[in-house]
């Protein structure tokens, strides 16, 4: 089963600054977001992750990584 990666709406990197370039998905029960275009990762676990996602939960569409 392909892990599917909701872009999420409005998000903005901390590491690049890119608009709706962050990825978010699932892997092993951790909430992972990763930033498209300079991959900047951020897993549940990270206190920046959290406040990220809790703050832009709006999900603008789902991307089949085959
Ligand atoms: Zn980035």
């Amino acid at each position: 089963m392909p892990v599917r990666k909701r872009f999420i709406a409005g998000a903005v990197c901390p590491a690049c600054q890119a608009r709706d370039s962050l990825a978010l998905w699932r892997e092993n029960n951790v909430d992972i977001v990763e930033c498209v275009k300079c991959h900047h990762q951020m897993r549940e676990a990270d206190k920046q992750a959290q406040g990220h996602v809790r703050e832009q939960e709006q999900v603008i569409g789902i991307f089949h990584p085959d």
